[in-house]
């Protein structure tokens, strides 16, 4: 357990924003994880849990308290195959891109549409991370994690997990901060997949002839989509998705959005880049954040030097598509610090 003091927040993120943490505790091990607990407890301080840092905008302000990074590593077979079905444990601290690729690898299905999410393994079931028409909730089983208020290690099957749309009991509601997660398990099938795929999945197969529907390949396939269009965080900071999509749910408010051409998918969704993209902000710099030209759903920090710059941009941007759409778009990483 290694602990640090005065780090910058922007050192820890991916959007490269935000001022010191007071202490910064790297966990390696499970062990490690009741003490950094109770290393806040001692000096009275709050603690806030990072991964890879990829859905955090960190503030000006700093953070006053103790950010616990995990680094907890390893992963392997938690229940043999049989049947074509094998669970597979991964320690949080992984990346949950090499956790897809150490399945596929082995010819089993159901993480690949995960694959070059940025972010550990432990991360994954706070938002229930999803692409391409998969979730992580389709496959995960259970996830082990210290409970803060039991002062305990337990089990959490997925159903007491409430996972759907980029939430979960870790994200919302009195259990967010409870838990640390420590481990997952996930229950995979082996074989082929089958088409048809998620759209721009399904139009990549087609344009490159490939027909052959392995874990592999289609893990391949999602990498090549994702990296035309959405920047790698360890050369440019973002924090991927800014916006979440529009959900509308009365029918009268679904019709009046068709009747102005607005695309509205799967029963009622409004996909925001599409609003930012036809307000006319893709590739705008707004105080140093740029409104990707490759997916306008994605700002990109150019030469922001400090949060106040992004919240600028940021306001400036719901401003626009207000004034054109009506709609009020939301944030979708989270922030730290005051
Ligand atoms: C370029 C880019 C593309 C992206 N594409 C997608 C995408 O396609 N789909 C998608 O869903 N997301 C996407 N994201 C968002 C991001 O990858 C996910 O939210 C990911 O799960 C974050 O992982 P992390 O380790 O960086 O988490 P962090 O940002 O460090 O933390 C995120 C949240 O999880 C909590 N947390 C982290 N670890 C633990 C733990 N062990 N126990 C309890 N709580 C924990 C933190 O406290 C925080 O609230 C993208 C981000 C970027 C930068």
């Amino acid at each position: 357990m290694k602990i640090s003091e005065n780090i910058p927040i922007s050192k820890l993120t991916t959007m490269r924003l935000g001022g010191n943490a007071r202490y910064v505790i790297e966990v390696t091990s499970e062990e490690d994880v009741p003490k950094a607990y109770l290393f806040a407890t001692e000096h009275n301080l709050p603690v806030y849990v990072l991964g890879y840092g990829s859905n955090i905008i960190g503030r000006d302000g700093g953070f006053d308290g103790v950010i616990i990074v995990n680094k907890i590593k390893g992963m392997g077979v938690y229940a043999e195959e049989e049947n074509g079905r094998i669970q597979l444990y991964s320690n949080s601290g992984e990346m949950l891109d090499d956790f897809v690729q150490y399945s596929t690898k082995m010819g089993f299905s159901g993480m690949e549409a995960l694959s070059a999410i940025p972010g550990t393994v432990g991360a994954a079931p706070v938002q229930n991370v999803g692409a391409y028409g998969q979730d992580i909730g389709q496959t995960l089983v259970f996830v082990r994690a210290y409970d803060t208020l039991l002062e305990d290690y337990v089990e959490l099957m997925k159903i007491d997990l409430d996972l759907s749309y980029r939430h979960s009991i870790f994200n919302s509601g009195k259990t967010v901060g409870r838990y640390f997660i420590t481990k997952i398990v996930v229950e995979l099938k082996r074989g082929e997949l089958k088409p048809p795929f998620y759209n721009s999945l399904q139009k990549y197969l087609e344009d490159n002839n490939i027909t052959e529907y392995s874990p592999e390949t289609i893990r391949k396939a999602v990498r090549a989509v994702r990296e035309s269009k959405l920047p790698d965080p360890e050369e440019i900071a973002s924090s991927g998705s800014f916006f979440k999509n529009v959900y509308l749910t009365k029918p009268e408010e679904i019709a009046a959005a068709k009747a102005r051409g607005i695309p509205v998918w799967d029963g009622g969704k409004i996909p925001s880049g599409w609003l930012i993209e036809n307000a006319g902000l893709k590739g705008q710099v707004f105080h140093g954040m740029k409104v990707s030209d490759k997916a306008s759903l994605v700002l990109i920090n150019e030469s922001a030097q400090n949060y106040s710059d992004l919240a600028a941009a940021r306001e400036e941007i719901i401003e626009k598509v207000r004034e054109k759409y009506g709609y009020t778009l939301e944030q979708e990483p989270m922030e730290l610090g005051k």
